[in-house]
C-alpha cells in the first residue's frame, strides 16, 4: 500500500503526524511518501504545487492531505482538476464526548465535485456580472451512480438529490431526471429529492431523514458546512476526494494560523480521514479500529482543548494509537 502525504501549511504538520501515529499503530507497514504543497512550499521553491508532488499523488493508491493556507485554492483545486477528483465525500457522524445538535446522527453527503458555479466561469456586464452555470447529464449521471455505489457498499437505504429544479428548471432539471434514471437501477436503495432551502430546514430540523445526499457542486458546498456544524464543527469533520484511479483525504479544516505550532489542534478530522482512506482502500478492519479508539479516547475525555480537554495533538495521538494497539 502506496500513501502519499502532504502535510502542508499551519496544523496540516501537527495533525498529519497525529494521523500518522494512527496509522503506524495498526499492522499495515504502507509505503509512505511524502511529498510538499502549500504556502511555505510556494516560498521555498516558487510554486505551492510542485511537480514531484503531482508524481507522488499519481502513483499513490491514495493520498493523506493536512491543509493549505492561502494557496489553498491553486493546491487542492488543482489536485482535484488535475486527477479528476469528481466525488466530495463528507460523513456526517456525531461523536461521543463532542458537544452537538444531535448525539447520534450517522449521513453522508456526497458533493458534485468538476462542474456547477465552481468553475468560476464569470464575467462583466455593462450594468454587472453574469456567472455560468455548466450542469452535464454525464458529469450528474457519474455522481449520482457514485452516491448509489457507496450507498450499496456501506449498506444504506436511501439516498435523497437535492437541487431547485423548481427555479433552475433546465440545468437543475437534468440533475434531478439523471438522478431517477440511475435511480431505476438501484431498486433495493429508496431514492427521493428535496428542494435545497427545505435541505437547508430538514438538516436542523429533522436530520435522521438523511442517508445519502447527494448534490450540485454549489449546494454541496454550503450544506455540508452546515452538517459539519451538526456534529461538532471543523475538528471534527473529515472528507473524500475520489476519482476514478486516485482519491485524496482531508479535514474539512484549514491551515488555522491562530493556532499553529501550539500542539493545541484537534487531530480527530485528520484521523477520521485516514479511517476514510482505509476503508476506500478495502481496509474496513482497519478502519473501524481507528473509529472505535477514536471514540473509546473521546468518550475518556483525552482530547485537546477545543474539546474542552488539557491534551496535546501530539499526545491525544499516542492516546488512540494505544487502544488501537491494544
Ligand atoms: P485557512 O485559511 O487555511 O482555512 P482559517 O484561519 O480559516 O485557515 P480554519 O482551519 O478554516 O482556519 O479554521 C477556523 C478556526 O476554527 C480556527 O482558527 C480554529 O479556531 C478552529 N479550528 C479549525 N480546525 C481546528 C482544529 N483541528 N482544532 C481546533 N480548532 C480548529
Ligand atoms: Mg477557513
Amino acid at each position: 500500500m502506496k500513501i502519499a502525504v502532504i502535510p502542508g501549511d499551519g496544523i496540516g504538520g501537527e495533525v498529519m503526524d497525529a494521523a500518522l501515529t494512527v496509522l503506524d499503530a495498526l499492522d499495515l507497514n504502507p509505503e509512505l511518501i511524502m511529498a510538499d504543497a502549500g504556502d511555505d512550499c510556494l516560498e521555498r521553491t516558487g510554486t505551492p504545487l510542485p511537480d514531484e508532488t503531482l508524481e507522488a499523488v499519481g502513483e499513490a493508491d491514495a493520498t493523506l492531505f493536512g491543509a493549505a493556507g492561502e494557496s489553498a485554492a491553486d493546491v487542492i483545486v488543482k489536485l482535484r482538476r488535475e486527477f479528476g477528483l469528481f466525488a466530495n465525500l463528507r460523513p456526517v457522524r456525531s461523536l461521543p464526548g463532542v458537544q452537538c445538535l444531535y448525539p447520534d446522527l450517522d449521513f453522508v453527503i456526497v458533493r458534485e465535485n468538476t462542474e456547477d458555479l465552481y468553475v468560476g466561469d464569470e464575467e462583466y456586464t455593462s450594468d454587472g456580472a453574469v456567472a455560468r452555470r455548466v450542469i452535464t447529464r454525464a458529469a450528474s449521471e457519474r455522481i449520482v451512480r457514485f452516491a448509489f455505489d457507496y450507498a450499496v457498499g456501506d449498506g444504506r437505504g436511501g439516498v435523497t438529490a437535492v437541487h431547485k429544479a423548481n427555479v433552475l428548471k433546465k440545468t437543475d432539471g437534468i440533475f434531478r431526471e439523471v438522478f431517477y434514471e440511475v435511480a431505476s437501477s438501484y431498486p433495493q436503495v429508496e431514492a427521493n429529492d428535496y428542494y435545497v432551502d427545505a435541505t437547508a430546514m430538514y438538516l436542523i430540523t429533522q436530520p435522521h431523514e438523511f442517508d445519502v445526499i447527494v448534490t450540485t457542486n454549489m449546494f454541496g458546498d454550503i450544506l455540508s458546512d452546515e452538517a459539519a456544524a451538526l456534529v461538532g464543527g471543523l475538528g471534527v469533520a473529515p472528507s473524500a476526494n475520489i476519482g476514478e484511479k486516485n482519491a485524496i483525504f482531508e479535514p474539512v479544516h484549514g491551515s488555522a494560523p491562530q493556532i499553529a505550532g501550539k500542539n493545541i489542534a484537534n487531530p480527530t478530522a485528520m484521523i477520521l480521514s485516514t479511517a476514510l482512506m482505509l476503508k476506500h482502500l478495502k481496509k474496513p478492519q482497519e478502519a473501524q479500529k481507528i473509529q472505535e479508539a477514536l471514540e473509546e479516547t473521546l468518550r475518556n475525555g483525552l482530547v485537546t482543548p477545543d474539546l474542552g480537554g488539557d491534551l496535546g495533538t501530539d499526545e491525544m495521538a499516542r492516546e488512540i494509537a494505544r487502544r488501537i494497539e491494544g
